[in-house]
């Protein structure tokens, strides 16, 4: 055993003691009910790691790293009910909710607390859609000059027709060749008071001119190096930005608010949800649902996913692209996603 390994075990004891003998002493525990929100507040001696675990919009649990022997928690505003359950090393506490709420959990100076606030649950109505690139950014540009900011603002076109005739009001970022800066396009849907933000774009493979197929992305950190391809080719619109300083600092706001977790489902279960329509619609290889930081879907505040409709590297893949009556099957698969998904949202909170 070498010096370091030894010290590092050593160390690792060390911590392992420390975090036996730190039960933190719980001083006060408290609910306080405001005009829409609800706060637990745990104040203690030493540091308290509770987890947080949501099982449901209206019920979640706490487990706390200490014996809570003398709670005395009485439901009060959004709470209507509250369990204990303790043992010898820490208490699970469950909370069931008037109403499906959201939440975020933050350490304070004095030891933790829990924020609940109501979901705005109400019906899906306004969607924005936004057509990839535009003006000087032509986004991915096929060997035979199809260029893929013009694919997407016809599939949106097409698509806009579709979501009005089934009564939804739709806005689009662009409706002509003009560029959007990336963060107005967000800015735009927030605006809006957008129910859903689906940006349209095609793909393109540097290294495999073969490839082909339909794949929806919702925000997240990319994973896979393909992933990440398809990443710093969608974000490369950012070097047509001037101001790329601020954007960052809002990027880093948005990314800090947990707010986003619960419409992070939603922009799965979006992105599924036309994935799945795609694939039985145009019958094309399922490249499926993926995760990824697009710059486009931050610092929206409503679900939001990015289709890539197909390459437009793949020579027989870019000649469909082109061709109207393809762009419209394009829009039929990703309607049908979109109502697909309405619907099963709409049954899944009673609205
Ligand atoms: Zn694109």
């Amino acid at each position: 055993m070498n010096l370091n390994r030894a010290s590092l075990i050593t160390f690792s004891i060390v911590i392992l003691l420390c975090a036996l003998n730190a039960t933190p002493a719980l001083t006060e525990a408290k609910i306080v009910a405001l005009k829409d929100t609800t706060i637990i507040q745990f104040e203690s001696a030493g540091t308290l790691r509770p987890k947080l675990v949501s099982s449901s919009p209206t019920e979640f649990k706490l487990n706390i790293n200490c014996q809570l022997s003398n709670l005395e928690l009485s439901p009060k505003g959004l709470i209507k009910d509250i369990k204990a359950q303790k043992d010898s090393v820490q208490t699970t506490l469950t909370f069931f909710l008037k109403k499906p709420c959201n939440w975020y959990a933050r350490s304070t100076p004095s030891g933790y607390e829990v924020c609940i606030f109501p979901q705005n649950v109400t019906k899906i109505k306004t969607i924005v859609l936004d057509p990839g690139h535009g003006g000087i950014d032509p986004g991915a540009i096929s060997k035979s000059g199809i260029k893929e900011k013009n694919v997407n603002l016809a599939i949106a076109k097409l698509l806009k027709k579709k979501l009005e005739k089934a009564g939804l009001k739709v806005f689009m970022t662009r409706d002509q060749d003009e560029f959007v800066p990336l963060a107005l396009r967000t800015q735009f849907a927030n605006n809006k008071n957008a129910d859903l933000f689906i940006s349209l774009h095609c793909n393109a493979s540097a290294s495999n001119k073969y490839a082909s197929g339909f794949e929806t992305y919702f925000l997240s950190e990319a994973r896979t190096d393909l992933e990440r391809a398809a990443l710093m080719r969608e974000n490369e619109a950012l070097k047509y930005e001037k101001d790329k300083k601020n954007l960052d600092a809002d990027l880093d706001l948005v990314l800090a608010d947990l707010l986003q977790t619960e419409q992070l489902k939603e922009s799965y279960n979006l992105a599924l949800a036309i994935q799945t329509a795609a694939v039985n619609i145009l019958k094309d290889t399922d490249r499926g649902v993926k995760q990824a930081g697009f710059y486009v879907l931050r610092g929206c505040f409503m679900p939001a996913v990015l289709v890539e409709c197909g390459f437009l590297s793949n020579r027989v893949q870019a000649r469909q692209l082109n061709d109207p009556k393809y762009q419209n099957k394009i829009a039929e698969a990703i309607y049908q996603g979109i109502i697909n998904y309405i619907k099963d949202y709409e049954s899944r909170y009673g609205l």
